[in-house]
């Protein structure tokens, strides 16, 4: 039942393959899977999405936009002895609810077997995020095919799998050598994703959860939030090891055109004016992901450091401690910001120069494709994998602290940002400008993610 795809064209009415769609709920998840089901919906693809009553909020951009093609299977939270009640989604707890929340999500397998076996039209397929590789033995009970979908990079997946085959042999060498992939990469055991470092310290019954990522690169297909010119050697790695080629890379999706927005909602209008006033390029902006909580002297030392540079800025601080009298001596010329900002939005405004981040995936990919030039900290996760890449690999940022828990030196940070912003970090800009082009050119109407998303929804088509 399917029809050859062009760019403009999708699969025809009447044929529509139903696709079962479980994001895991961490906002750097949750919303790149979202605007993936985006395009699928605006391709043809019939979607129904599994989620839990707190999380049915971040769902409404896409019900609204695909009120006929998409809708939400809603199981109750399984409780978990370390989530307080009430807590869904990793945003109200901070890094450490990744692995409760993914014990509790496991518990979901019998509701959706039932829901599976009773539903008139069931899904033909599953598209799962990557937290959740136990779904590869969830598809097998209900016999359909199962994508698994990476918010990460291919680098990361690639040092993960090396280190999970390799457990034994990593757990008493520090730094690690991952000589067995592209470029031979070399890390010291504290940057490697927090996850692993705690499944080669102490076992939990909870970190049993961590081993399903394995199961990942058995599924039927795989799908990366990445893109080709950012990581060929990796994303040709993974490729290989699963052997065959449904393998889509169809990245970066904060990039594709007719997004969904699902988060980036509109620029509160003071901010906006201000940005307005401000000169192209001048301002830094600073946020560091959804899960991080800064202390009181990490705040300081970064207050002090942007106090100094005499640079504009914008601080997405939420709730961390912000120094008396900070935002009155930098008034006019930086704002702080205590809520959720619509950092998209924000990046792409044309005043927006440089963005200090942790170097989540996510937000790389939006520093990226904005032309922001990105001033890493990584902390945790994948934040040392993804500033290896941008720093090392592609040339296109530069690292200003490391470590969730280091206190940067205010005179450092200066220094970095007046030479990032002013002086362009001695061809880094112009690095991170020539990246920007090249992102745009695979989400272009004829770039090679926007083929392979046409590819996937072929393959949907094909398993109809
Ligand atoms: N984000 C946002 N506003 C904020 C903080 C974060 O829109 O105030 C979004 C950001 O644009 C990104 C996601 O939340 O899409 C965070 O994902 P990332 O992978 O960068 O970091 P994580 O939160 O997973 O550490």
């Amino acid at each position: 039942m399917t029809e050859a795809l062009s760019p403009a064209i999708s699969i025809s009415a009447g044929s529509k393959p139903h696709i079962l769609v479980f994001p895991f709920p961490a906002q750097g998840h949750l919303l790149p899977l979202l605007d993936l089901t985006h395009q699928l919906c605006l391709r043809g693809v019939t979607v129904s999405i599994v989620v839990t009553p707190g999380n049915l909020t971040y769902l409404s951009p896409l019900i609204s936009a695909h009120p006929s093609s998409v809708s939400a299977v809603v199981f109750p939270f399984p409780p978990h002895p370390s989530l307080p009640a009430g807590v869904e989604n990793v945003k109200d707890v901070g890094n450490s609810g990744n692995l409760p929340i993914m014990a509790s999500l496991r518990q979901l397998r019998d509701p959706i077997i039932q829901w599976f076996r009773t539903h008139p039209n069931p899904p033909t397929a599953l598209i799962s995020d990557f937290f959740l590789g136990w779904t590869h033995d969830l598809c097998n009970q209900i016999d359909i095919p199962g994508f698994a979908f990476f918010s990460i990079s291919a680098f990361l997946v690639s040092v993960l799998q090396f280190c999970f085959e390799n457990i034994d042999r990593i757990k008493s060498t520090d730094p690690i050598h991952l000589l067995d992939l592209p470029r031979s990469p070399i890390f010291k055991e504290e940057h490697l994703p927090s996850v692993l470092r705690r499944c080669l310290q102490t076992p939990t019954p909870d970190l049993e959860t961590i081993k399903d990522f394995s199961m990942n690169l058995l599924s039927h297909g795989c799908i990366f939030n990445s893109a080709e010119c950012l990581e060929p050697d990796y994303l040709e790695y993974v490729k290989q090891r699963m052997g065959h080629d449904r393998f889509f890379t169809i990245g970066p999706l904060c990039s594709i055109g007719s997004g969904l927005k699902s988060d980036s909602g509109s620029i509160d209008p003071n901010l906006l004016s201000w940005l307005d006033r401000s000169p192209d390029g001048s301002v830094l902006y600073l946020c560091f992901g959804s899960q991080k909580a800064m202390t009181k002297d990490q705040c300081d030392a970064l207050a002090l450091g942007l106090e100094k540079s005499m640079t504009r800025f914008i601080w997405v601080a939420k709730k961390d401690p912000i120094p008396d009298g900070f935002e009155d001596r930098v008034s006019g010329r930086g704002i702080v910001v205590r809520g959720w900002v619509p950092q998209l939005a924000v990046l792409r405004h044309v005043a927006v120069g440089g963005f200090l981040s942790h170097c989540g995936w996510n937000s790389v990919l939006e520093g990226i494709t904005s032309g922001a030039v990105i001033l890493g900290w990584p902390m945790e996760a994948d934040q040392f994998v993804n500033a290896r890449l941008l720093v090392e690999h592609l040339g296109a940022a530069v690292r200003v602290c490391e470590g969730a828990d280091t206190v940067p030196d205010p005179d450092e940070l200066c220094r970095v940002i007046a030479e990032t912003m002013v002086e362009g970090g001695g061809g880094v800009a112009a690095r991170a400008e020539e990246i920007r082009r090249k992102t745009g050119e695979v989400t272009d109407a004829n770039g090679s993610s926007i083929a392979d998303l046409q590819r996937l929804v072929k393959e949907f088509g094909r398993l109809n």
